[in-house]
């Protein structure tokens, strides 16, 4: 018989298998094992601390919503470590759910503005208590050079050097996703303040830039975020190109940027695109985001990702084989994301298996990851969502059949993948059975109709829009 801990965990499992893509589940979620429950506190022992750390990197609002919809409000999850033969009597280590993350419209690093009414008194205060926002694991020492990023990543160190005092003003660092934009982005603001606690630093993503924004306007205290940003020796703001399309956002950011940059405040940047191939960000934003230097982050050749695997294997204390490496890096090219989640995997497979980590286990968790749908929202993905909410063959979405069963779910789909996703219509009904792009708009504008008359519609497709975004987003 499951005893209570079983049962809350296997409900939660419940909740986040509907939410992630079943290859995440598998490898993720399979493996961690419920070990007590004392009030409203799970605790889950999982192989080791890495994994405990990419679950809270990547899953992190899942497990949130999953157990606050089992335990209450209340509830929490706490990490132990699994002992060496996995049968995980004995938690090593125990470690809370983060809590940073937890709402979207957190402040980094910003005082409550409630809590401060006298802008007079803000910068005084204000000095002790910016938080940096900073994961101390992202430091230069942990980034491996390679030719693939040795522009920004020396860039960086002069930065951190120097910072507001080199010509790299603001520091552009821009590259496709996984290739270590946000760690070196970070690096720069941990070296900053080991060298100068003095200063003031603050590292944010543009989102949560954003939702500040939205905030102060809210409750008409614009005033008191430019007084803090203005009391900012370094601002690192991450994917910025997030700010494609948010005028006002933009609006008050070219401001502050102005401000900062005039006193000589040291601004890093990151984002998906080079400055001139950012769509929806002004002209006179753009232009000043060329001011300083830009510099990108490429996919790193074969060496290099040996050398950042090897480290890392180096750093979690297992030593393998230079033909695992070898194997690995050979069939991981462009992401060092991944290559980080097959060694986090592996590590776990060999706890749980409790066998080394030699070529075959290799092989089998590469077979699992490459198949792996990259993080982000993919076409696939929300089919493969949308038709595990309606309970249909994912073929069935781009097949010809009229059958009412089929016909709905399909307008559904292609209606979230142009929702939710940039691509142009002739992409998505590529991704439908080669569909034409007025079929597409038909079917969105059936959605919009049927959501228009039917309120319960409405609430399934908005619900179905958030599960989507809470499990493949980000
Ligand atoms: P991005 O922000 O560009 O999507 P991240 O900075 O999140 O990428 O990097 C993804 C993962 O890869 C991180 O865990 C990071 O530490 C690691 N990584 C990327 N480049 C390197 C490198 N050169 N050396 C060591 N680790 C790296
Ligand atoms: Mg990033």
């Amino acid at each position: 018989m499951m005893n209570s801990c079983q049962m809350v965990w296997a409900n939660c499992l419940h909740i986040i298998k509907k939410n992630v893509p079943p290859q995440s589940y598998q490898t993720w979620f399979e493996p961690i094992r419920p070990m007590r429950l004392e009030g409203s506190v799970l605790t889950v022992a999982v192989p080791n601390k890495l994994f405990y750390e990419w679950l809270e990197e990547h899953f992190v609002q899942v497990l949130r919503v999953s157990i606050h919809q089992v335990l209450g409000e209340k509830g929490q999850l706490r990490y132990c470590i699994m002992n060496g033969n996995g049968a995980a009597h004995s938690p090593v280590e125990e470690k809370p759910l983060s809590e940073k993350a937890s709402e979207g419209s957190g402040i980094p690093g910003w005082v409550d503005v409630d809590k401060i009414k006298d802008p007079r008194i803000i910068p005084g205060i204000r000095r002790d208590r910016v938080d940096p926002n900073l994961n101390p694991n992202y430091t230069f020492e942990h980034f491996i050079e390679g030719d693939c990023n040795r522009l920004a990543r020396n860039a960086g160190i002069a930065v951190a050097k120097k910072p507001g005092g080199t010509a790299f003003n603001p520091l552009f660092i821009f590259g496709a996703v996984g290739l270590g934009k946000t760690h070196l982005a970070q690096a720069i603001g941990n070296e900053i303040v080991q060298r100068y606690p003095d200063k003031l630093v603050l590292y944010l993503s543009a989102e949560e830039f954003t939702n500040q924004i939205i905030q102060v306007i809210k409750k008409n205290e614009i005033n008191t975020l430019v007084h803090f940003y203005q009391s900012l020796d370094v601002l690192i703001i991450d994917d910025i190109q997030f700010l494609s399309g948010k005028q006002k956002t933009q609006e008050i950011f070219f401001f502050l940027f102005n401000q900062l940059h005039q006193s000589g405040r040291q601004i890093v940047l990151t984002s998906d695109r080079a400055p001139n191939d950012l769509e929806g960000i002004e002209d006179r934003l753009i232009s000043r985001f060329r001011w300083g230097l830009s510099a990108d982050l490429q996919a790193p050749d074969l060496e290099t990702r040996m050398a950042i695997l090897g480290t890392k294997f180096e750093r979690a204390g297992v030593a393998v084989g230079s033909e695992v490496l070898e194997y690995i890096c050979y069939n991981v090219k462009d992401n060092v994301r991944d290559l980080e989640g097959i060694m986090v995997n592996l590590l776990a497979q060999s706890t749980l298996m409790r066998r080394e980590v030699d070529l075959e286990l290799a092989k089998s968790v590469i077979r699992n990851f490459i198949k792996l749908p990259t993080r982000g929202i993919t076409l696939e993905a929300i089919q493969g969502v949308v038709a595990e909410h309606f309970n249909v063959p994912i073929e069935s979405l781009s097949k010809e059949s009229r059958k009412r069963n089929f016909v709905v779910p399909r307008h559904v789909a292609i209606y979230l993948c142009k929702q939710l996703t940039n691509l142009p219509l002739k992409a998505i009904g590529k991704a439908f059975g080669g569909r034409d792009h007025s079929t597409i708009i038909y079917s969105c504008r059936t959605v919009q109709d049927m959501m228009d008359t039917d309120p319960a519609f409405r609430v399934a497709i908005e619900e179905l829009e958030k599960k989507i975004k809470l499990s493949l987003g980000g």
